[in-house]
């Protein structure tokens, strides 16, 4: 660290942060400073692909509210193979994906980025060559490799694997609707090849980089994986309703919602349930972390929320713009104008499971709300 011009006193700032990124207590700052020192000296190996995405969690990441925290991980740990940001390409970069997958099996993370399309062999989402020819217009050229190919290549060797951002956690966008690409969430593909390897999703579109490189260092300050959700997500982050912590909430509370976009919205307070807000059934910290060196975050901004961190987006959370259908609360058969009424405390919370509930045509536990 002292070569690179980091002094000690700048390293234990870097790892009191690093405290607040996990949610930890400041008394773990020698803890977390030995770990990190530790860290850099180990270079722990990553390998990071990409499958149906847009590069938005790459790109997120980078934007990351500490930045020298981003830049003390990403650059300690010895990343081998990112495609968004690595100088090599070709054959060169698939070389070393390949080689590294060889010898350090067993000690790297392998992240991915984007789900994994299934379809017609997998020939959506392709990067090298695997051994072979394949016929095209009646010649006969090298075959590429699917994703799904490199995924039996990788994951067995993985310590971990963490899927990055909605689509590769959940499917998201690629895997709405009619998804002719077979687009699959990684982690089915990791238990159809190894049911044992622990899988770590990280939600969001794009996902905040917080959430991902908070989860790195947990992983490699505890050598454990982040105590999940049912959902596989680390409850640091994803372990409270959107809607509990919303500075909105009075609002919602009071009946007082935005109803048109053309309205005026005194002071930005008006709840935005009534304009599509998913933050009733949406499990993640943005009130509190915010966005963009926590500067704002969608409600904050006058959008709602999408519900952008949940299993059920997109394809159960849409259309965007529109409120939660069929809401029932506490024996009131909701139009949404009684919401405001008697919604409260841990009534409000019982929306986001009994919604998905009904979206995912599942019946509600006895005794619940509708
Ligand atoms: S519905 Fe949305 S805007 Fe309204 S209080 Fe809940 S999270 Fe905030
Ligand atoms: S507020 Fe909702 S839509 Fe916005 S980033 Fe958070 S989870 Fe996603």
């Amino acid at each position: 660290m002292e070569e690179k011009g980091v002094t000690r006193r700048q390293f234990i700032k870097y790892a009191g942060a690093t405290a607040a990124l996990l949610g930890l207590s400041q008394a773990l700052v020698p803890e977390i400073a030995r770990a990190l020192e530790e860290m850099a000296a180990g270079k722990p190996p990553v390998l990071w692909i990409q499958g149906q995405n847009c590069s938005g969690c790459s790109v997120s990441t980078l934007n990351s509210n500490y930045p020298d925290i981003a830049k003390v991980v990403l650059d300690d740990l010895s990343v081998h193979y990112q495609p968004t940001v690595m100088a090599a390409a070709g054959y060169q970069a698939f070389g070393v994906l390949e080689e590294t997958a060889k010898e350090l099996a067993g000690q790297y993370v392998l992240v991915v980025e984007g789900p994994i399309p299934t379809a017609e062999g997998g020939e959506f989402c392709t990067f090298g060559l695997e051994e072979g020819t394949k016929e095209v217009m009646g010649n006969k050229i090298p075959k590429d490799k699917p994703i799904q190919a490199w995924m039996e290549e990788l994951v067995p060797g993985a310590a971990a694997v963490i899927a990055l951002g909605n689509c590769a956690a959940f499917g998201g966008i690629p895997a709405a609707n009619a998804s002719v690409t077979g687009s699959t969430p990684v982690m089915d593909i990791v238990a159809k090849i190894d049911k044992s390897k622990p899988v770590i999703n990280i939600g969001g579109c794009p996902s905040h980089p917080d959430w991902f490189l908070g989860t790195v260092l947990y992983y490699l300050v505890n050598k454990a994986v982040p105590e999940l959700d049912e959902h596989k997500r680390p409850k640091m982050f994803f372990g409270q309703l959107i809607h509990e912590n919303c500075e909105r909430r009075a609002s919602f509370d009071a009946g007082m919602f935005l109803e048109d976009w053309n309205d005026v919205n005194p002071d930005m307070k008006l709840c935005l349930f009534k304009m599509g807000c998913k933050g009733p059934v949406t499990y993640a910290d943005c009130p509190t972390r915010r966005w963009n060196s926590k500067v704002n975050w969608c409600v904050g901004a006058n959008a709602p929320c999408h519900g952008c961190a949940e299993p059920a987006f997109y394809k159960d959370l849409t259309p965007l713009y529109e409120p939660l259908p069929n809401v029932h609360l506490a024996g009131v058969t909701s139009p949404v104008e009684t919401l405001g009424w008697v919604a409260a405390g841990a009534t409000a919370v019982g929306i986001g499971g009994h919604y998905l509930y009904k979206q995912l045509g599942k019946k509600a536990p006895e005794g619940g709300d509708e």
